[in-house]
């Protein structure tokens, strides 16, 4: 039995059991009541939805193998692209499934690694175009050193979208810096049937990233400034949190967020309408850190997380529900 299997079998039997119910039961006492039980997970997607699988949930800094294993943050998205991708996440990979199209956040080694990317087989690359020239070297030396076709590398331009498999997706601006002070990181918002009159699926996938910066939040349409933005709810949340309960003050936090600073953004973006998930539908945290979630396993984390946080884990899917009213 793959690991992946292994963790969907062991979700069932948990929510077979009740125990999902109680957790939630639990969580429920802190801020919000009646979350209910989670219904977006171990279901069939429909031709609205979109489905989400978490091939790796972690921050650098884990080793696959201990208790509660995470790889390096990356997600498939409708068994078609990818949003970052390592030599980590391989085995989590469906075997019938080759994405075409990866769209990197940024150039840190536990989310871009071009030789992986290229064995892959992948055609296209998305990235910011504040290192382009950068990536094309970087590509060119792994397609040289494997032999296999480099990819073609689209520079990407912030709030600026790309539509791929029906989908549209905006590359946002992240606050994340790496040691090439010109580089822009991403955060991506991706779309599913949304109209003027309907939101579909619209999906924040915010990793890394130090808060939410204010021109991305005005991009996406969450800006709760009402005056200045045309207001545009996001219906699904997938948030980095680096940072565990109670780390708030570490010094990660000009980079990376902390699961008080993803409660709070939900808090308030509920508070103002600017996130309508469906019913059951929690809040995702991803790019947990081994050490500042006090290497607690995945049932100890989500117990102690505000409603409506639950912890992603590798090889969770997730299958977002269009949401009608705008
Ligand atoms: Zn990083």
């Amino acid at each position: 039995m793959n690991r992946r299997h292994f963790l969907k079998t062991g979700t069932l039997a948990v929510m077979a059991s009740g125990l999902v119910n109680k957790l939630f039961a639990f969580n429920s006492s802190q801020k919000q009541t009646g979350f209910g039980p989670v219904t977006c997970e171990n279901i069939k997607a429909g031709k609205d939805d979109m489905k989400v699988l978490f091939l790796g949930t972690g921050a650098a800094g884990w080793k696959p193998g201990g208790n509660s294993p995470r790889r390096n943050s990356s997600i498939l998205v409708e068994d078609k692209f990818l949003i970052d991708f390592t030599i980590s996440v391989e085995d989590m990979l469906p075997k019938n499934v080759h994405p075409k199209e990866i769209f990197y956040t940024h150039s840190h080694a536990d989310h871009y690694q071009p030789e992986r990317a290229v064995l892959l087989g992948v055609e296209k690359v998305f990235l910011s175009e504040t290192w382009i020239e950068r990536a094309r070297e970087n590509f060119k030396a792994a397609s040289e050193k494997t032999g296999k076709p480099m990819p073609e590398i689209v520079p990407l331009k912030l709030n600026v979208p790309v539509k791929l498999h029906g989908l549209t997706i905006t590359p946002l601006a992240a606050n994340h810096a790496t040691n090439d002070y010109n580089e822009q990181t991403l955060i991506y918002l991706i779309e599913k049937g949304t109209t003027e009159d309907k939101l579909g699926v619209r999906l924040l996938y915010a990793t890394d990233t130090g808060g939410i910066m204010g021109r991305a939040s005005r991009s996406a349409g969450i800006d709760t400034h009402k005056s200045l933005t045309t207001p545009r709810a996001i219906t699904a949340f997938v948030m980095e949190s680096t940072m565990g309960m109670g780390h708030d003050e570490d010094y990660r936090m000009f980079n990376h967020s902390s699961s008080e600073v993803v409660s709070r953004i939900t808090n308030m973006l509920i508070k103002t309408q600017r996130y309508l998930p469906p019913k059951g539908q929690p809040v995702y945290i991803t790019h947990m850190s081994n050490s500042l979630h006090d290497r607690k396993s995945q049932e100890e984390i989500n117990q102690g997380l505000p409603v409506p946080l639950r912890a992603a884990y590798d090889g969770l899917e997730v299958v977002f529900k269009a949401v009608e009213n705008a």
